[in-house]
């Protein structure tokens, strides 16, 4: 049974959005949600993520942060196959039986894995955010992770875009007991505005406050600056990263978006707010330019895909 409705979505729902009024953006915050049921949570990964997991897992299918800063780069909006046409940010399914669904094939997955990919790591999520404000409502990513419990894969990375990922800490301390467990929080700049983009549904703010949190847990903690946007002072930007992450990765765009060139990413209002506000932030050699001062204030720094794969700089 599969059941319709259309949200809303309210101020307490995006924090930190408040009106795009004055950017000259168009955006609309009605999402689509629905619940569904799938056959398969586990997706044996390719391309970009085949070396850093072996699977990756989506509680939901889209997402609702899509019409905030975040999702005008987000590299999932180009997916056809995902989207089907439909605009980023419109519409969210709750696969309300993923939990049960990791439960039945994590077995074999992880027999499959271990034997093809030499260990069973699993991706949460690469094409949606797992803490989105519906989270609160549907819990399919706690009662993911409570699965995960009983049944651990060798390796779970955690990539979130939202300040909400402490909610879990519980989770988080019982799961790094049992299995290697990294937590990404991405954080693309100490800017929260783009000129003529709409505002970020987790203030950098808050994002850095939570990323302080996970670490001072002990929780082995990252910051995904992806894709980097133009940021103010460098300096102090990385030293906060280096006080609230044990590592850092540094995403551009351009061989990030799943073209060698950015070519996806250009086709979005994302290049051209860039442009306005640091000229040469759209290109490679500003990526370059901050990993040298990251690696500066971190012992690890890394570069786009092999960065989220745990493989640093030497
Ligand atoms: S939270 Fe993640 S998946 Fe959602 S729009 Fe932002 S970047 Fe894309």
């Amino acid at each position: 049974m599969t059941r319709n409705r259309a949200l809303l979505l309210t101020r307490q729902d995006l924090d930190g959005i408040q009106s795009a009024r004055g950017y000259g953006f168009r955006y609309s915050l009605r999402v689509d949600i629905r619940t569904t049921r799938v056959r398969n949570v586990l997706t044996r990964t390719s391309g970009f993520l085949k070396s850093v997991t072996s699977h990756s897992l989506q509680p939901y299918r889209g997402c609702s942060l899509g019409s905030s800063l975040c999702g005008v780069g987000c590299y999932v909006r180009h997916n056809l196959w995902l989207t089907e046409g439909r605009p980023w940010g419109s519409f969210v399914e709750v696969r309300e039986n993923a939990p049960a669904a990791y439960r039945e094939s994590c077995e074999r997955e992880r027999r499959w894995a271990r034997r093809s990919r030499g260990r069973f790591g699993v991706f949460l999520s690469s094409s949606t955010e797992p803490f989105m404000p519906q989270e609160r409502r549907y819990g399919v990513t706690r009662g993911v992770l409570e699965a995960m419990l009983a049944e651990p894969p060798d390796l779970l990375i955690l990539q979130t875009h939202s300040h909400r990922v402490t909610a879990y800490l519980d989770l988080y301390l019982e799961l790094a007991e049992r299995c290697e467990l990294r937590l990404h929080v991405s954080i693309e700049s100490d800017r929260d505005r783009l000129p003529g983009l709409p505002p970020p549904a987790s203030p950098v703010a808050r994002r850095f406050a939570a990323a302080r949190e996970l670490k001072a847990a002990g929780l082995e903690t990252v910051v995904t600056v992806s894709p980097l946007l133009p940021i103010a002072d460098p300096e102090s930007f990385f030293a906060g990263i280096a006080r609230a992450a044990d590592a850092v990765v540094i995403d551009h765009f351009i061989e990030g978006d799943g073209t060698a060139d950015g070519r996806r990413t250009r086709l979005t209002a994302l290049p051209r707010a860039m442009e306005e506000v640091e000229a040469s932030s759209s290109q490679l050699a500003y990526r370059d330019a901050m990993v040298r001062i990251a690696r500066r204030h971190l012992g690890r720094v890394g570069v786009n895909v092999d960065g989220f794969a745990g493989r640093y700089l030497p």
